[in-house]
């Protein structure tokens, strides 16, 4: 049966959004302030009743999503979207959109999306790039795995929370590209890291350095809005002792995920592999809450922290 035709006639005005982390609160903020109904919830009550503060409503969480036209989840981990998920097709009508915006496997991203599928409810997993910062302003670029014919409806629905919006192809689609651009982004991390750390050791100036290479060949992401380096450019996380960004233990999962689809397909992702290497020490050596350009202060001190 085809449940799609119910979803047309919903409003999409009616939310809920569970995980209410460093980039939930902001995006479920973002569809508050489009005038949209949100119920948001957490396993962190402090997180919620932050959320209310903003306008934000928090009432029974079976219930709201029952009532809702759009369940959103941004977790941590496949496990505790799986379990979230689990729980919402009990209560939710049919025709009602699943949107999963947390990073997990491209295998992972098609279980849920078929399960949901089969259930007839509208599954999208969509990823998203952008980090906090992204999340604040609302110009996060979502990659969409979905059905082809959803496409210009998720749209209009995650417009308040983004500026970009791609459509990767089926259900793992998103979580694919998700993957392969968090590798790319450790790979620089580190690597900037590691020559930040060669300037700073031969005696130049952190700021100096990131002035320079901001309009030379080394420039990346990394350079130029996402510094590693304690005060060189504001609202980053290292400004802020490394708190509320991209933490550790997120990087580790991506990392760990990426090289496993290197494995499942035989590439040999030997950068991947060496870089996954350096985000397990840094969880093993309780920095897992640290943001990932914590990896700087790692690399500096010759690897202790
Ligand atoms: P976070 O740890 O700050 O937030 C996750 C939240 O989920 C936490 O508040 C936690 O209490 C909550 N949670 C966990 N299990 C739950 C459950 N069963 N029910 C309700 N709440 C639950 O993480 P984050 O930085 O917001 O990242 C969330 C997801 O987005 C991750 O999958 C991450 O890989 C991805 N992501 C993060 C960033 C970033 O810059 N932080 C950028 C892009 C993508």
């Amino acid at each position: 049966m085809n449940f799609y035709k119910y979803s047309r006639k919903f409003a999409h005005d009616r939310i809920t959004f569970i995980g209410l982390g460093n980039m939930g609160t902001p995006m479920a903020t973002n569809l508050l302030k489009a005038g949209k109904k949100v119920s948001g919830y957490d396993l962190n009550t402090e997180f919620v009743e932050n959320f209310k503060k903003e306008g934000g409503h928090s009432d029974n969480l079976n219930q709201s999503i029952k009532e809702s036209d759009v369940i959103f989840a941004m977790l941590p981990n496949f496990k505790a979207s799986d379990d979230v998920w689990k729980n919402a097709y009990k209560h939710m009508k049919k025709g009602a959109f699943i949107i999963d915006t947390s990073t997990f496997s491209p295998v992972d991203a098609k279980v849920i999306g078929e399960e949901a599928k089969g259930k007839g409810f509208i599954p999208a997993i969509c990823p998203v790039s952008g980090g906090v910062q992204g999340a604040k302003n609302g110009t996060l670029s979502f990659m969409i795995g979905s059905d082809k014919d959803q496409f210009e409806m998720l749209k209009t629905i995650l417009q308040p929370m983004g500026k970009n919006f791609y459509y990767c192809g089926d259900f793992a689609g998103g979580q694919t590209i998700k993957i392969c651009n968090n590798l790319c982004l450790a790979i620089q991390m580190v690597g900037f890291s590691e020559s930040m750390a060669l300037g700073v050791k031969l005696g130049a100036d952190p700021k100096v350095v990131t002035e320079v290479m901001s309009t030379s060949t080394g420039r990346c992401y990394s350079v130029d809005t996402y510094n590693p380096v304690p005060g060189v450019l504001p609202n980053t996380p290292a400004s802020r002792n490394y708190d509320n960004g991209y933490n550790n233990e997120l990087m580790k999962k991506d990392l760990v995920i990426a090289n496993e689809c290197a494995e499942s397909v035989k590439l040999d992702a030997e950068i991947g592999r060496m870089v996954r290497d350096y985000y397990i020490k840094l969880v093993d050596l309780g920095k897992e809450k640290k943001d990932m350009g914590y990896v700087y202060q790692y690399i500096l001190g010759n690897k202790k922290v």
